[in-house]
C-alpha cells in the first residue's frame, strides 16, 4: 500500500511545474513509478523473503533519490528526502544498522545536492537549513526510534527468560537452553551431564536470619553456579531453592564441577550447604535425543540427589539413566 501510494508520487509530480523539466528526469520518475508498482505487485503475491526485501529497499532508495534529483524545484526535491525516513524505518527493523547507515548517506548526499541548488536559485539559506534540518531529524529520528523500541523489545523478552531473584534460567528458558546446547554438539566423546542441587535445611536460614539473608543467600549459590559451571552450560532455577545445571562434557570434568560447587556453597558466608545428584549420559548423537530425555536426566538426577539429602546432605551422589549405581563422588 505504501509502495503503491510512492510509486504514484513520481507520477503527480509529472504533472506539476515544479516536476522533471529534462527529458532524462521525466524518464528517471516515471521508471522509479513503474519499478514502485512492479514492487508493490510482487508484495501483493507473496511475502518477500530477506534477500528480495532488500532488494527492494535499494529499489525504493534509488527511485526516491532519482525523484527528489529530477525534479526541477530544488525545494520540492530537498522535502523529498523525508521519504528516506520511511525506508530507514524498514531497514531498522527487518536489516541491519550498516543498512540504515547507507540510506541515510544517500539521503544527506540527495539532501545536499538540492539544498545547493536551492540556494543557488533562491539564495535562501535559513529556509534551505530548515529543510535540510527537517530532513535530518527524520531520517536520523525514525530509524533510531524503530532500532530504540526493538532494542527494548529485546531486553523485555530476555528478562522474561530470567528469574528476577537469581538472573539465571527460569523453567520454560532452561529447556530452551538446553535443546539449543544439544543442537550445537558434535563431539562424538562428550556426554550430557545434569547435577541437580538442593540447598540443606534451607527454610531454617529462613526462619532464624530472616527472608532478605535467605534471598541474599540464593543469590550468592546462583554466583557459585555460574562460577563453577562450563561457559556453554545452562544454569536454571528449577523452584525456591533448587537448581540444576545442564552441559556438554566429559563427565569427569562435570564429577569435579559438582564437587567445586558443593564446596563453593559450603565455603559461603551464609553457613549453608548443598545436597547434589549427578547423571551423567553418553548420547549417541547420529541416532538423535528424544524429547523426554533431559526429563529422564533430571529426575536421575534429583533421585541421586535425594539419596544425598538422606545421608545427611552437603555431598554428591552419582547415578545413572535407569537409576541404579547410586555413588557418593
Ligand atoms: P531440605 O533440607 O529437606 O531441603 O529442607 P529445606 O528447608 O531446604 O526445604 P523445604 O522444601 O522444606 O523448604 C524450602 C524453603 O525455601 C521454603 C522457603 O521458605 C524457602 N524459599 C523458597 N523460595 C525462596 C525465595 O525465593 N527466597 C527465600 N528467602 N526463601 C525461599
Ligand atoms: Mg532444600
Ligand atoms: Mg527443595
Amino acid at each position: 500500500m505504501f509502495t503503491v501510494l510512492l510509486a504514484t508520487l513520481p507520477l503527480m509530480m509529472l504533472a506539476s511545474p515544479a516536476g522533471p523539466d529534462t527529458a532524462l528526469g521525466r524518464g528517471a520518475v516515471i521508471a522509479s513509478a513503474a519499478a514502485g508498482a512492479g514492487a508493490s505487485l510482487f508484495w501483493l503475491f507473496r511475502w518477500p523473503s530477506r534477500r528480495q526485501a532488500l532488494v527492494y529497499n535499494v529499489l525504493c532508495c534509488t527511485g526516491i533519490a532519482a525523484g527528489c534529483l529530477a525534479l526541477s524545484n530544488p525545494y520540492a526535491g530537498l522535502m523529498g528526502c523525508t521519504l528516506f525516513a520511511v525506508i530507514g524505518g524498514f531497514l531498522a527493523y527487518f536489516h541491519s544498522v550498516g543498512h540504515v547507515a547507507v540510506n541515510f548517506l544517500v539521503a544527506v548526499g540527495c539532501a545536499a545536492i538540492t539544498a545547493a541548488r536551492l540556494i543557488a536559485d533562491t539564495g535562501d539559506v535559513a529556509l534551505t537549513a530548515a529543510a535540510a534540518v527537517n530532513v535530518i531529524a527524520l531520517n536520523a529520528g525514525v530509524p533510531f526510534g524503530i532500532h530504540s523500541l526493538l532494542h527494548s523489545l529485546h531486553t523485555d523478552l530476555r528478562a522474561a527468560d530470567r528469574d528476577p531473584l537469581t538472573a539465571l534460567l527460569n523453567r520454560r528458558s532452561f529447556y530452551s537452553a538446553v535443546n539449543t546446547l544439544l543442537a550445537d554438539t558434535h563431539a562424538v566423546d562428550a556426554a550430557i551431564n545434569v547435577i541437580v542441587i538442593d540447598l540443606d535445611k534451607f527454610k531454617s536460614l529462613n526462619d532464624t536470619r530472616g527472608h532478605a539473608i535467605g534471598d541474599a543467600a540464593l543469590v550468592d549459590v546462583a554466583d557459585v553456579l555460574r562460577r563453577h559451571a562450563g561457559v556453554n552450560a545452562a544454569i536454571g532455577r528449577l523452584g525456591g531453592e533448587e537448581f540444576v545445571i545442564a552441559d556438554v562434557d566429559l563427565p569427569v570434568l562435570q564429577r569435579r564441577t559438582a564437587e567445586l560447587i558443593r564446596q563453593g556453597i559450603a565455603d559461603s558466608p551464609f553457613d549453608i550447604t548443598a545436597s547434589l545428584g549427578v547423571c551423567s549420559a553418553r548420547v549417541d548423537w547420529g541416532a538423535g535425543i528424544e524429547s523426554d530425555y533431559i526429563d529422564r536426566l533430571i529426575e536421575a538426577a534429583d533421585a541421586a540427589m535425594y539419596v544425598s539429602k538422606r545421608s545427611g546432605g552437603n555431598r554428591v551422589v552419582h547415578s545413572h539413566l535407569d537409576g541404579a549405581d547410586l555413588a557418593e563422588a
